[in-house]
């Protein structure tokens, strides 16, 4: 007799600013080294590089709710786990080869998110050639708040990315400091993949990444979005 087929749990969803009803979450592209200074500190040339792309599967997405500070587990085999925060661009349409004028038509709105990290095994792999998927992909290492949804064309250059870890700032950037904007990035990405409702976007993180330990605790906010709250346990 053949084995039970597994009945597979409902897609994650997150919190939308205001609204009863959540965002179910198709998958997450990631964008690397989207600020020149960060690019820098991670060894990179803002001026030549290309963007790249990496992802996280819909389960490592950890939701955060408005206002609950939130645990964020630890994950094994790492000691070296980074904090990186990011805008993250929730899609409400899809397409293949979107021309970048008509990338905010796709875009349902915007969240404060964090690439959590294990840059040690990340490390290895660059270093090995290897892909990247055990330094990024990992459980829990996709934490987003509420969605807000947002019109692209109402964000302005000045608003303010922060993360604080136990009350110190460790990155502080606007997103003026970004190389690809949101249109480009979903331009790009639509020329190699078939875009999605329910697919995020992390949009890269600026300079000032670091390890967080258990037991401490990070804030992240964005001007006009919702703010999230981890604590490292
Ligand atoms: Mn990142």
């Amino acid at each position: 007799m053949a084995p039970a087929v597994p009945v597979l749990e409902a897609r994650p969803t997150l919190p939308i600013v205001a609204l009863k009803e959540r965002f179910p979450v198709r998958r997450a592209f990631c964008i690397g080294r989207n600020y020149a200074a960060h690019a820098i500190e991670m060894g990179g040339d803002p001026e030549k590089d290309p963007p790249f792309f990496f992802m996280k599967p819909a389960e490592a997405m950890l939701a955060v709710e408005p206002g609950v500070t939130t645990d964020l587990p630890y994950p094994p085999g790492t000691k070296d786990f980074h904090f990186e925060a990011e805008l993250v661009v929730a899609l409400h349409a899809g397409g293949k080869n979107i021309a970048e004028a008509d990338a905010h038509r796709h875009v349902y709105g915007l969240a404060v998110g964090l690439d959590m990290t294990r840059r040690d095994l990340q490390g290895e792999a660059k270093k090995l050639g290897r892909p990247w998927e055990i330094g990024k992909a990992g459980d829990f290492s996709g934490p987003v708040g509420a969605i807000t949804p947002f019109e692209l064309g109402a964000m302005t250059r000045d608003m303010a990315v922060q993360l604080t870890v136990d009350g110190v700032v460790k990155q502080k950037a606007t997103l003026a400091h970004m190389i690809w904007s949101i249109p480009q990035q979903i331009a790009i990405l639509s020329q190699y993949f078939e875009l999605r409702p329910g697919d995020l976007i992390f949009t890269g993180t600026p300079e000032g990444v670091g390890a967080v330990t258990r037991g401490q605790t990070m804030h992240v906010e964005i001007d006009r979005l919702t703010s999230i709250t981890l604590k490292v346990v």
